[in-house]
């Protein structure tokens, strides 16, 4: 799905996929004026499909939008391309539990422009690809690289919003990780380089006698979905959840460790290197806690248990 404006958004057109034409000038090219999203759309029993809060994206994008002085496609615009595309490939979303269809809507600034300055033109496109588990080995332990050189964001800067730029600045880092043969990065902060934030594309967690905590969104964090939901359903199924500042050695010291994210899902770290110090948790078994609120989170994405809160949209 495909739209472009000077100005305001207007609904767009189902487009076969392929290459898009852009000018070289254009301001995302050439100044990173772009923005992403992501959502999973997961097949029930019946055959039917169904999304994953994907307002929370919409108004995610939006609030990107704002800050990069882009205009955005309303809450229903969004929606409506986001249904149109996923509906017109629906033959491509796997069969239930053989994994999902990704959606990728972007926003960028189409329109040509020399200087630091809003482009002219915008373009809103929608295109979706079938997955399976992001990491290779599905729901078994991954394992983290703390980066102890780049940081993900700086504060002032982007890292609360789905910009385009904030993934180019941690390729090195997170090509390093993977050729150490980790799954990942763990990011620290920017300023005491030692407060947990972030793994590449996902939020991280830590559990503590039973008390789950996440990293405080200090604005160099991306709020995620995934982890605003995983917090909720922890809270409704009794836990104690805190948000707040973690100090990495306390993180060393939990006792489960899991990332969220809509393309992780909710993956159970099995272990932290930091400082070459490597520290492991669970003895190489999902934690208790973590495979609780797996259980709980994908039963509601999947559309198999009610979630009471309206999160889950059905398409047909
Ligand atoms: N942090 C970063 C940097 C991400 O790219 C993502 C993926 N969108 C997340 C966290 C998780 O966000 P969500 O749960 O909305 O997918």
């Amino acid at each position: 799905m495909r739209s472009s404006t000077d100005g305001v958004f207007t609904n767009g057109e189902l487009v076969p996929y392929g290459p898009i034409e852009l000018n070289p000038a254009s301001a995302v090219l050439n100044y990173g004026q772009g923005l992403v999203e992501g959502l999973r759309a997961h097949r029930k029993e019946d055959g039917s499909i169904v999304l994953f809060r994907p307002a929370e994206n919409a108004l995610r994008m939006r609030k990107g939008a704002d800050r990069l002085c882009m205009p955005a496609p309303r809450v229903e615009q969004f929606l409506s391309g986001v249904k149109q595309t996923i509906l017109a490939n629906k033959r491509w979303v796997p069969p239930t539990g053989k994994g999902s269809l990704y959606i990728r809507p972007l926003l960028m600034g189409s329109g040509a422009i020399l200087g630091v300055a809003p482009a002219p033109q915008y373009t809103f496109v929608v295109f979706v690809c079938p997955v399976g588990h992001y990491f290779k080995d599905g729901l078994s332990p991954i394992s983290l690289l703390t980066e102890e050189e780049y940081h993900r964001a700086a504060p002032g800067r982007t890292g609360d919003i789905k910009t385009i730029g904030n993934y180019a600045s941690v390729v090195s880092a997170q090509k390093r990780a993977k050729d150490k043969g980790h799954s990942d990065v763990l990011y620290l902060d920017p300023v005491h380089k030692k407060f947990v934030e972030e793994v590449s594309s996902c939020n991280i967690f830590m559990v503590k006698d039973n008390a789950i905590i996440t990293p405080l969104l200090t604005g160099t964090i991306l709020p995620g979905i995934t982890r605003r939901s995983t917090i909720e359903i922890a809270r409704n199924l009794g836990f104690q959840v805190e948000e707040r500042l973690i100090a990495i050695d306390e993180l060393l010291d939990a006792d489960e460790v899991f990332c969220t994210g809509t393309a992780v899902v909710l993956s159970p770290v099995g272990c932290v290197v930091y400082h070459g110090r490597r520290v492991e948790y669970g003895n190489g078994k999902v934690g208790v806690v973590s495979q609780q609120l797996y259980s709980a989170l994908t039963a509601i994405q999947k559309g198999v248990a009610e979630d009471g809160m309206g999160w889950v949209v059905q398409l047909n």
